[in-house]
């Protein structure tokens, strides 16, 4: 089953709204084994409506449309489709009788405006919203199915899980599809896709690749009969990925960087401590995001002056010779988080968040450090001026650090620390 989603409102094309709708509705379709084909965005025109109706139903067997069926005259969804089957709009009773009801619930009076919300076409029957006023709509003329659900999230998100999906499931093809989503670091798009070619040409799997703040994501997609089947048919494919990509790959589907780096702190027994300047304390609050890090996590300091670097010991002459933002401090401060604070890791973290620079230092220069018993590395990294991209990506760079310091300890001890 192909379908399409139509997302509709005039806010949507002004930049007003953000269309939650369709990823929402399109993260739905997979499991049901219906293959999205396109989602479009039109204004409350009549004209655009119905030629955006027209397309969609050429293309997609199932047309899902949110928004559009308030009581106002803007709202024009159900007129678009009238006048797309050619068919009469006509007040439909028990759907005015359950409007006239909510209205009564609500203690409000209704608005005559309301009346057409009651209307239905010969081809349309009337699906019930329990959270708001509109009814939907589920349209079949043709072979084809147009869904008609509200514009409010919560109205849409309702009617699709007690009204809409249960129908469809009932519908669709006896097909799932199914996706596995493999997070990697250190590598480019490109290098990647030049490691995992082979498994383009894979016929029962489709690849692709997601630049992603925590490295690129290499997704694989399966159809089957079934999720086990499905299962079945990722394993051989996660197995080839696994050994064409080793320890780049961290992590798989839902799983974030900060909750695998403190599951293997903790696996390995190892404490943390860091000391950040430019990222102002975001590389201790994620790490504090993981449930339990209280277990590895020894502490952070936000050592912003030089005087707070320097009371919490760093070295002053490294930051009258080198400078703040230099790798020496950003060592020092790996060093004296670690000593400091009695953990078996340190990381510290300067830079530049910007915009303008300092020192010399052009905006999004950033070191980052790591001491470890018996010594230390060091990396330099220049990002985007904007300071909130450079303190994220420096705080996920930082992560990513230490996730390979942790793989290698760990494969020093000849185990296999991948996702
Ligand atoms: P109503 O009866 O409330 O008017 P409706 O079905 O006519 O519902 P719209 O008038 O198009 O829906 O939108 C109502 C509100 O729902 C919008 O102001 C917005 O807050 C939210 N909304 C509509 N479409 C979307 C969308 N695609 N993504 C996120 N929110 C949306």
């Amino acid at each position: 089953l192909r379908a399409d989603i139509i997302s509709i409102g005039t806010e949507l094309l002004m930049g007003e709204l953000v269309d939650t709708n369709a990823p929402y509705l399109a993260a739905q379709l997979p499991p049901l084994g219906i293959e999205l084909q396109r989602i479009t965005q039109t204004s409350d025109d009549m004209d655009m409506l119905v030629r955006a109706l027209q397309e969609t139903s050429q293309r997609s067997e199932l047309v899902l449309t949110t928004g559009g069926l308030g009581p106002t005259d803007d709202d024009l969804t159900r007129e678009a489709i009238a006048q797309l089957l050619g068919e009469d709009l006509y007040l439909d009773p028990p759907s005015l009788e359950r409007l006239q009801e909510t209205f009564r619930q609500r203690g409000a009076s209704m608005s005559s405006a309301n009346i057409k919300q009651a209307n239905l076409i010969p081809s349309a029957r009337s699906i019930h919203n329990a959270v708001g006023t509109a009814p939907g709509w589920w349209v079949e003329n043709g072979g084809g199915i147009i869904v008609v659900m509200p514009g409010p999230p919560a109205e849409l998100h309702r009617m699709w899980e007690v009204e809409v999906q249960p129908q469809l499931r009932y519908r669709a093809p006896g097909t799932v599809i199914v996706t596995r989503s493999f997070k990697t670091h250190g590598l480019g798009e490109s290098a990647l896709n030049e490691l995992i070619a082979p498994l383009f040409l894979l016929p029962d799997a489709t690849l692709g690749m997601y630049a992603q703040a925590q490295g690129v994501q290499v997704r694989v997609r399966v159809r089957a009969q079934n999720s086990e089947e499905a299962q079945r048919l990722l394993l051989p494919i996660e197995a080839e990925l696994k050994r064409l990509l080793g320890d780049s790959i961290w992590g798989v589907d839902d799983q974030v960087l900060e909750e695998q780096v403190g599951n293997e702190l903790r696996r390995q027994g190892l404490t943390l401590a860091v000391m950040e300047s430019c990222t102002g304390g975001l590389l201790a609050h994620t790490i504090t995001q993981v449930p339990g890090s209280s277990h590895y996590f020894r502490g952070g300091v936000v050592s912003y002056s030089n005087d707070m670097k320097i009371a919490w010991g760093v070295d002053p002459d490294l930051i009258l010779d080198h400078g703040a933002v230099s790798p020496q401090v950003a060592q020092d401060m790996a060093r004296a988080a670690r000593d400091r604070m009695g953990a078996d890791l340190g990381i510290g973290i300067t830079g530049v968040a910007g915009p303008e620079e300092l020192e010399g230092n052009p905006a999004g220069t950033v070191h980052i450090a790591l001491a470890y018993d018996g010594g230390s590395t060091h990396f330099t990294r220049r990002y985007p001026s904007q300071r909130v991209l450079v303190k994220q990506r420096a705080t996920m760079q930082a992560l990513i650090e230490l996730w390979n310091f942790l793989s290698r300890t760990d494969g020093d001890k000849g185990e296999d620390t991948g996702a």
